[in-house]
């Protein structure tokens, strides 16, 4: 694997590649698990040539704590994306990202999209993942760039963010993956003691039982999603920052099922001070 740390070089090598490669990108924050993993094995088979990077984006950070706790695990990644057989790496600076800080934001208004969740409880956090994503794609030009179900609303986000872009790029969603546990796989669960690790299992599990209740009583959806809540709420040691069920094109709360989009269950909860995500197509 070819490691990259400024922005030159990796322009320079990409000239000299034969027109016609194609070339798949996996953006990460590092602290690499399997989902990070299987993203960039599904580049690998899709395109020529795979391309990924980590950088802990500075900008896209609402709480200090958060940026200054975030794992950081370089080594490690090297040595997994090295076993996968990526091909190439991305590691920029902060400097190298940003030439002046803090940058200029870029923050398109994309409606209502960007009032909801994670929008809603993360002030100015979209803003900063827009301006990584569009400076990355800028730097990177993939044909196709890879992105997790898990960070359900970043990925829509991102599809519509290229709408107004005039970059040729194709975002390909890639669904959620696991612990055998049920729990999603995030670079924050090394965070956790095993005894919130139990507790975050409350996730999973009551995300499948909604699934389940909502396809056997669709028209009950609405008392459903209350119970559900109030569940999620009577967990001590959990803290409920949402759960919506929403329509998947425009993240905004449904209470009937459409009949032509399919709806997800989207929730952030704290587990002590870890703050985790996760969804469901229901
Ligand atoms: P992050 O390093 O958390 O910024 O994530 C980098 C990319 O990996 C994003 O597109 C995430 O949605 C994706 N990702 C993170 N966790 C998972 C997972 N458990 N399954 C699939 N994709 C994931």
């Amino acid at each position: 694997m070819i490691i990259f740390e400024t922005v030159q070089d990796f322009r320079a090598f990409m000239d000299e590649r034969s027109v016609g490669q194609t070339l798949g990108f996996v953006p990460t924050m590092g602290a690499l698990h399997q989902g990070h993993l299987n993203l960039v094995k599904k580049s690998m088979q899709d395109n020529d040539l795979t391309v990924c990077s980590i950088f802990v984006n500075p900008t896209q950070f609402d709480n200090p704590l958060d940026l200054e706790k975030y794992p950081r695990t370089l080594d490690a990644d090297i040595a997994k994306l090295e076993q996968v057989g990526c091909n190439l790496l991305f590691l920029p600076s902060v400097k190298e990202m940003y030439p002046v800080y803090p940058p200029i934001l870029f923050a398109p208004d994309l409606g209502m999209m960007l009032q909801v969740m994670e929008g809603r409880h993360r002030p100015g956090h979209f803003a900063g993942v827009m301006t990584v994503v569009k400076r990355l794609f800028e730097i990177i030009l993939p044909n196709k760039a890879y992105f997790g179900e898990k960070d359900f609303q970043q990925l829509r986000v991102i599809q519509k963010m290229l709408e107004h872009l005039s970059l040729d790029i194709e975002v390909i969603p890639f669904p959620t993956v696991r612990e055998k546990s049920g729990l999603a796989m995030s670079s924050r669960n090394v965070r956790l003691t095993d005894e919130e690790k139990d507790l975050a299992l409350h996730i999973p599990r009551v995300l499948l039982h909604l699934q389940k209740r909502v396809s056997e009583s669709p028209d009950q959806m609405s008392a459903i999603l209350q119970q559900t809540t109030e569940e999620l709420n009577s967990i001590s040691g959990l803290k409920l920052e949402y759960l919506d069920i929403v329509d998947e094109n425009t993240l905004q709360n449904v209470e009937v099922r459409p009949a032509d989009v399919p709806i997800r269950a989207c929730l952030a909860a704290y587990i002590g001070k870890i703050r985790l995500i996760d969804n469901m197509r229901l």
